[in-house]
C-alpha cells in the first residue's frame, strides 16, 4: 500500500478520499486553490498545498501544478476524485511520467473510453449491445439526415468528448436536423476540445441504469450490482438508487455480465461504470463507460458493503480488491442517493452561491451524509453545485423511502436555496413511488409542481 498520496479534487469526494486514507493508514496530501483554503478536507488531510487561484483553469485543471505538488509533498500516487483531471488521459500519462501512480485506469483505456463514437466500436466487438446509431462521428448535416433517416426519428445528436449533458439535441423531424446538428456542434466546441458529434436512436421511454465494476490487476473482475438514475434534469443526475425498480435477478446478472465483457474488451483495471439505456421492453444497450469514481458511487457502497475508494487505492497499489471473494454481489438493502445542490429548483434549478447560515444534519439509523460544508461555509460560483449528497437506506424500498422523508425533514440549510424541495416532492409523487418512470420523469412529473 502507498505511504502517501495527492489528492487532486476538492468538496467532498477530497474529504471521502482523505477519510479512506486515514482507515487505511495511508498520508493524505489535499491541493487547494485559494477559494478552498478554510475547507473541511484542507483541515482533515495530513498536509495540503495551495495550487492557485479559485478559477479550476488556473488551479485544479494544471496538470503541471497538480504533478509539482506532489512531487514537492513526496507523494508516490494521485487520485482524481472525479470531473476536473479525473478522465484526462494525458494527465494519467504525465502521472506514469513523473513515477507518479494514477489512482485509476491506465490511460489508453480512458483515451478509448473518452471517445464516446470509438467507445461504441468497442463495444460492439465485444459483444455488448449498443443503442443504434451512426458509425463513428457524422461529419456534415446531409450525413445526419442520411442516418436519421435510416434509423428511424427521434434521434439523439451527441458530442464525440460528452459529459454533463452538453453537446445534446434530441431531434424530432428532418426539419430540424441541420439546425439542431449545427448546435450541437458549437455547443460541443465551446464545452470540450472537439466539436465532432455522433448520432443514436433516442430511446424516450427509458431508464438510465449504470452497472459499477471494479478490476485488479490480478484477474479479479467483479460487478457492484446496478444504479437506476433515471431521476435527471437536463440529462444531468438528481437521484440515484440500487437496486433498480425496473430489474429482475436475471436481467441484473445478463447486465453485469455486458458490462463485465465490456471491461475485459479494453483489459480495464481499477473502478468503473458502465451505463445502459434499459427500454420499455426491458432491452439494455451500452451508452457509455465513466473511467473513474462517480457521484453516486455511495449507493453501491451501501448495497454491498464495499468501500469503493479503498479498493481503488488497493488496485493502484498492485494489491488485489479485498471483496472479489464475495462475488457474485446481490443487493442487500435498498439504498438512494439524493443530490443535495446549491440550486433553487423552483426556477429551473439555478445556482445559488452564497454564505450557508445554518446547516443542521439529518441522522439516525439507514442515513449517511458526504459532505464537505458546515454553518458558515461560503459556496462560491466558481465550482460545480453539489454541496451534500444524502444516501438513505432500508430493507425495502419503501422502507428507505421513509428513511427519506424524515432525513430530507431533518435535513435543515439556511442562507442558500437547495434541491432539498425538489427531492421531497419526488418522492412524494405517486409515479415516483410506483417505481415505473423513465428518464424523462422531471419534465412530465414535476414540472410546474409547487416547491
Ligand atoms: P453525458 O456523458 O453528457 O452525461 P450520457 O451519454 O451519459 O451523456 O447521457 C446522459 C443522459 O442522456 C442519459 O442518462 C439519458 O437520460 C440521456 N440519453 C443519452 N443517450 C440517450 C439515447 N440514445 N436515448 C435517450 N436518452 C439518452
Amino acid at each position: 500500500m502507498f505511504k502517501r498520496i495527492l489528492i487532486a479534487n476538492r468538496g467532498e469526494i477530497a474529504l471521502r478520499i482523505v477519510r479512506a486514507c486515514k482507515e487505511l493508514g495511508v498520508e493524505s496530501v489535499v491541493v487547494y486553490s485559494e477559494a478552498d483554503r478554510y475547507t473541511l478536507p484542507v483541515l482533515m488531510a495530513d498536509d495540503s498545498i495551495c495550487i492557485g487561484p479559485a478559477p479550476s483553469a488556473q488551479s485544479y485543471l494544471l496538470p503541471d501544478r497538480i504533478i509539482g505538488a506532489a512531487k514537492v509533498k513526496g507523494a508516490e500516487a494521485v487520485h482524481p476524485g472525479y470531473g476536473f483531471l479525473a478522465e484526462s488521459a494525458d494527465f494519467a500519462r504525465m502521472c506514469a511520467d513523473n513515477d507518479l501512480v494514477f489512482i485509476g485506469p491506465s490511460p489508453e483505456a480512458i483515451s478509448m473510453m473518452g471517445d464516446k463514437s470509438r467507445a461504441r466500436e468497442t463495444m460492439m466487438a465485444g459483444n455488448v449491445p449498443v443503442v443504434p446509431g451512426s458509425d463513428g462521428v457524422v461529419l456534415s448535416a446531409e450525413d445526419a439526415r442520411e442516418i436519421a433517416d435510416r434509423i428511424g426519428y427521434p434521434v439523439l445528436i451527441k458530442a464525440k468528448a460528452g459529459g454533463g449533458g452538453k453537446g445534446m439535441r434530441v431531434c424530432e423531424s428532418p426539419d430540424d436536423i441541420e439546425k439542431l446538428y449545427q448546435q450541437a456542434r458549437t455547443e460541443a466546441a465551446a464545452s470540450f476540445e472537439s466539436d465532432e458529434v455522433y448520432i443514436e436512436k433516442y430511446l424516450a421511454r427509458s431508464r438510465h441504469v449504470e452497472i459499477q465494476v471494479l478490476a485488479d490487476a490480478h484477474g479479479n473482475a467483479v460487478s457492484l450490482c446496478e444504479r437506476d438514475c433515471s431521476v435527471q434534469r437536463r440529462h444531468q443526475k438528481l437521484i440515484e438508487e440500487a437496486p433498480s425498480p425496473a430489474l429482475t435477478p436475471e436481467l441484473r446478472e445478463a447486465m453485469s455480465d455486458a458490462a463485465l465483457r465490456a471491461v475485459r474488451a479494453v483489459g480495464y483495471q481499477n473502478a468503473g461504470t458502465i451505463e445502459f439505456l434499459l427500454d420499455e421492453d426491458r432491452n439494455f444497450y451500452f451508452m457509455e463507460m465513466n473511467t473513474r469514481v462517480q457521484v453516486e458511487h455511495p449507493v453501491s457502497e451501501q448495497v454491498t458493503g464495499v468501500d469503493i475508494i479503498k479498493e481503488q487505492l488497493r488496485i493502484a497499489s498492485g494489491e488485489p480488491m479485498a471483496c472479489a471473494s464475495r462475488a457474485p454481489f446481490e443487493p442487500r438493502c435498498h439504498a438512494i442517493e439524493f443530490r443535495i445542490n446549491a440550486e433553487d429548483p423552483s426556477i429551473g434549478f439555478r445556482p445559488c452561491p452564497g454564505v450557508i447560515k445554518r446547516f443542521d444534519l439529518p441522522g439516525g439509523c439507514g442515513v449517511r451524509v458526504d459532505t464537505h460544508i458546515r454553518a458558515g461555509a461560503m459556496i462560491p460560483p466558481t465550482y460545480d453545485s453539489l454541496i451534500a449528497k444524502l444516501i438513505v437506506w432500508g430493507d425495502t424500498r419503501d422502507e428507505a423511502l421513509r428513511v427519506a422523508e424524515r432525513a430530507l425533514e431533518e435535513f435543515n440549510i439556511e442562507g442558500i436555496a437547495t434541491t432539498i424541495p425538489f427531492h421531497l416532492a419526488a418522492i412524494r409523487n405517486e409515479v415516483f413511488r410506483s417505481g415505473d418512470f423513465y428518464t424523462d420523469f422531471v419534465e412530465t412529473e414535476m414540472n410546474g409542481v409547487e416547491l
